[in-house]
């Protein structure tokens, strides 16, 4: 399945079944996890499903503060 990140707009292949993907669609109703339902995903791709945000732009969000001691 593919996302379109809602920050930077490119289209990110989120490697799923289409089992998988079925599971995806209804898994805010449903009591697992995204990590057992999905457990190849990376962290950032799980993000990226659940917030629209992809991999990279996470790291310039989060990075920011990361890097906050550096000045
Ligand atoms: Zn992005």
């Amino acid at each position: 399945m593919y996302k379109i990140c809602k920050t930077c707009g490119k289209k990110v292949e989120i490697p799923v079944t289409t089992t998988q993907f079925d599971e995806l669609l209804n898994w805010r109703q449903s009591p697992r996890k995204l990590t057992e339902i999905a457990p190849s995903l990376s962290a950032g791709l799980r993000e990226m499903f659940i917030s629209g945000i992809c991999p990279d732009c996470w790291d310039v969000l989060i990075g920011d503060e990361a890097d906050a001691g550096e000045e």
